[in-house]
């Protein structure tokens, strides 16, 4: 079963909380007890080392218990120690004896005026208990004095006080740390969860088709927010996607249409006897039948190379002479419309990498910058050896790209409109293939151009390329 985000951090919030509160109020608890225990039971010692003392002062200095004064005296240390205190001779006499009338009276109005704590106050004072002491003179028993009192210690009522005062300030702030705990752990909670709980919203409209929905997590936590980004870069692309799906499909079909429309009116002129099939006209439809099979072949291909570019072939060869092969192979094309190829390459350049790719790569983008330059144009290769890596760069002065097209021109069958337009363009594959081949050799490549004044493509292969 999936628990809800908020429920989980909540619970798990509070949980931590209780579970501080409990440790701390356990540890605390137990030592103040402990060193109230040790308070007390020195109080209870010292208190009967007092009584002890006295009996045996008055009984040296006396000798008789009888006295007004000396009866008098243990009476009130009774009465203010909470004690009871009797004094026997050795034959078991009763000499002196306090009364316990002061401790069973403050017993029961313990229970008087703490209803509530009753249970406290019996707990607290405890059993009734006496301890026997033996009085003796130069070696010989004098006596026996007796002291009682109720509970372990002996309790004070400002002992018991202190006790339950420390145990209400404990439930107090017990109390006030769960509420505040409860509270934390709703709002900590809330803030984590809401935006995420927007992104989800902002996502499942995104999935029901809406991508022009942007998420706007409003969030100080930095991973929330970095999802909120990476959303809405996945929309945008997914919108350009969408777009160029669209593109595609349009440009496929008018490109398909073409060439159909052509033979179906050429086929439809023979049936009808309009047209004699004369072979000029068989060659015009064979030519149509040819682009429709090369658009197929083209398909094919960018699938097959896609795949290919995964498995390179990499051998050992001298990047420059490899350049400098295929332009004396395209130089006649060039020459037809008066566009030097002018090199400027960093010589013996040894490479890894997969020969016919490179050559591919290298092909295609000549053939783009003879195609989309004017006659007299000018085209440009250069070869260097950076920090970055080995930078190829071709520029040529032809007609552009525009700055709508430029971001679209690498997407498989994007071509731009002067390409559409014109009966040269080709399939819109080349620059696909290219930037394949380029990243499969750990490669980037990138485009620049002022629509007018010339294009620029720029490939960076990385430092691995290079071999000894
Ligand atoms: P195409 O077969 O149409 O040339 P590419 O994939 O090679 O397909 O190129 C895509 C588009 O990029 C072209 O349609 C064209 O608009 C533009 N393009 C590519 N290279 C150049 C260039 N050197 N000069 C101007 N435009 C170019």
């Amino acid at each position: 079963m999936k628990v809800p985000l908020f429920r989980r951090l909540s619970i798990s919030f509070f949980v931590t909380v209780i579970g501080s509160i409990l440790i701390t109020s356990l540890i605390s608890n137990d030592m103040i007890d402990k060193r109230f225990n040790e308070y007390l039971s020195n109080e209870h010692k010292r208190k009967i080392t007092k009584v002890i003392s006295l009996v045996e002062e008055i009984f040296v200095q006396e000798m008789d218990l009888q006295s007004v004064a000396s009866y008098r005296e243990l009476a009130r240390v009774a009465i203010l120690e909470d004690l009871y205190i009797e004094i026997k001779n050795p034959e078991g006499k009763v000499f002196f004896s306090s009364g316990r009338e002061h401790l069973l009276h403050k017993k029961m109005m313990g229970h008087m005026s703490r209803p509530m704590m009753g249970m406290g106050w019996r707990k607290s004072l405890g059993q009734y208990m006496e301890e026997n002491y033996s009085l003796t003179k130069d070696g010989k028993t004098t006596g026996t004095l007796i002291i009682g009192y109720f509970g372990q210690w002996n309790l004070t009522e400002r002992d018991v006080g202190f006790k339950d005062t420390l145990n209400r300030a404990f439930l107090i702030s017990i109390t006030a740390a769960l509420i505040f705990g409860l509270m934390m752990s709703i709002l900590l909670s809330k803030q984590l969860t809401t935006p995420l709980i927007k992104l989800t919203g902002i996502a499942n409209e995104m999935r029901e088709g809406n991508l022009t929905v942007r998420a706007d997590a409003d969030t100080n936590t930095l991973e929330i927010d970095q999802l909120s980004k990476a959303m809405n870069h996945l929309a945008e692309t997914l919108q350009q996607q969408e777009m160029l799906r669209k593109r595609l499909t349009t440009d496929m079909a008018h490109e398909l249409r073409t060439p159909l429309t052509t033979l179906k009116s050429h086929m439809e002129a023979f049936i009808d006897g309009v047209w004699e099939p004369t072979e000029e006209r068989f060659a015009d439809c064979y030519e149509e039948v040819e682009r429709l099979t090369k658009l197929v072949g083209n398909l094919q291909n960018l699938a097959k190379l896609e795949q290919a570019a995964l498995q390179l072939n990499k051998e050992p060869f001298d990047l420059s002479q490899e350049i400098i092969k295929i332009t004396e192979v395209m130089e006649p094309q060039f020459r037809k419309k008066n566009i030097p190829i002018e090199l400027d390459l960093i010589q013996e350049l040894r490479v890894l990498m997969d020969r016919d790719k490179i050559k591919q790569i290298l092909f295609n983008l000549l053939s783009n910058a003879y195609k989309y330059t004017h006659e007299g144009g000018r085209v440009e290769i250069k070869l260097r050896k950076e920090d970055k890596g080995v930078v190829l760069t071709i520029k040529d002065n032809g007609i552009g790209i525009s700055e709508k097209d430029l971001p679209y021109i690498f997407e498989r069958f994007y071509r731009g409109d002067v390409s559409r337009s014109r009966e040269t363009g080709g399939a819109g594959i080349g620059l696909a293939i290219v930037k394949t081949l380029v990243e499969a050799h750990g490669g980037k490549i990138k485009a620049e151009s002022t629509p007018g004044m010339g294009s620029t493509f720029t490939i960076t292969f990385p430092q691995n390329i290079l071999s000894a």
